[in-house]
């Protein structure tokens, strides 16, 4: 079992100790290319582009050079090889996506409305989405794991608790870290087995990375200080509340940090909340002070926004680097 391997300054398990890895769905997006409400008439279409919130926050860690790999499963068609051949080519372990012969892969169709609210048409628990499964390669994975990272969303496949709870206590076992971005859409929620797992994520967690109306779901209260309070007093080492366009806060036993977001113009917000919470978990994992984490998320999450797709924003250090060179010196708002 050995001793918490974890950085005694970050609370969360240095890169040596392996890679992160998620577990959810891998799904392609098809956007409308005009704002309105939904799709009850034909219209343009743009994509299809890679997607899905856990294979996003793989594939920006991968771009960070991270160690990451993904538990899912696709069809064997043209949108599982597209989300496939990207990961493996940005450098994410692939070894663990099951591709099943009798299930298409999982999709999104999402328009965009003028207040920019969205419209989705989901095809996840009944698509090779919903059909993830602890298969040998899984397991494999899971034992090499390092950082075990839940996303919320992926409490839409039907047998998921079970794996993540399986994956939890491996990862723990070994003294590795969790962490939770509890985006869960209520309506995909798959009945009292993943409400149960997702508690118990949500009791383990040592970063948890929320949005604002998250932060109080989690917490069962309606104040932000109180719901902090809270979920520290809980055990959550460091928790990263998301405020889009207004930036992003760190809370943790030594208080509170906020960054304004960079200015960018948002041409589709879609994978920010997933590439700025796998930069902040990449760089801790790194050893990096909280406020160098968050500055970086902030950059990845503010890049994402500027580029269509909910994949095409990821990007590494490099770009990162001359994104914050470029935007230091401008006037804020
Ligand atoms: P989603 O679930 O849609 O991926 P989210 O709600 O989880 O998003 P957001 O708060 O929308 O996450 O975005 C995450 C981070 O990305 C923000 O905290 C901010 O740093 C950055 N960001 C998002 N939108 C903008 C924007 N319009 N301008 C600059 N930065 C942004
Ligand atoms: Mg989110």
């Amino acid at each position: 079992m050995g001793g918490r391997a974890l950085n005694a300054s970050t609370g969360i398990a240095d890169e040596a100790l392996g890679p992160t890895i998620t577990i959810g769905e891998i799904l392609v997006e098809i956007m409308a290319t005009t704002i309105g409400e939904g799709f009850r008439e034909s219209q343009p279409l743009t994509g299809p582009f890679p997607s899905g919130a856990p294979a996003i926050f793989i594939d920006q860690i991968a771009k960070l050079g991270g160690g990451c790999g993904i538990i899912a499963a696709v069809g064997d068609d043209d949108f599982g090889w597209l989300n496939i051949n990207r990961l493996e080519a940005d450098g994410a372990d692939v070894s663990a996506i099951a591709v099943l012969a009798d299930q298409p892969t999982g999709s999104a169709f999402v328009r965009y409305r003028a207040d920019g609210s969205r419209d989705f048409v989901f095809n996840i628990a009944r698509s090779a989405a919903g059909h993830v499964r602890l298969t040998d390669q899984a397991r494999t994975l899971i034992d090499r794991a390092g950082h075990l990272h839940v996303m919320g969303s992926a409490f839409a496949i039907p047998a998921i608790g079970a794996i993540v709870l399986d994956a939890l206590r491996t990862v723990r076992a070994k003294g590795g870290s969790v962490s939770l971005d509890p985006n869960v859409r209520k309506e995909l929620l798959s009945g009292g087995q993943g409400r149960e797992a997702l508690d118990e994520v949500l009791a383990q967690a040592d970063l948890l990375l929320p949005s604002g109306e998250e932060l109080f779901a989690a917490a069962g209260v309606a104040d932000e200080a109180e719901a902090i309070e809270s979920l520290l007093a809980r055990g959550a080492r460091e928790i990263v509340v998301k405020r889009g366009k207004a930036g992003a806060s760190v809370f943790s036993a030594s208080g509170r940090l906020d960054l304004e977001a960079f200015q960018v113009e948002e041409l589709d917000p879609t994978g920010a909340g997933d590439c700025f919470g796998a930069t902040y978990l990449t760089c801790r994992r790194k050893g990096m002070s909280m406020e160098q984490a968050l500055r970086y998320a902030n950059a990845a999450g503010a890049l994402t926004v500027t580029r269509r797709g909910p994949m095409e924003g990821t990007c590494g250090f490099a770009e990162l680097d001359s994104f914050i060179a470029s935007q230091e010196g401008k006037p804020t708002p």
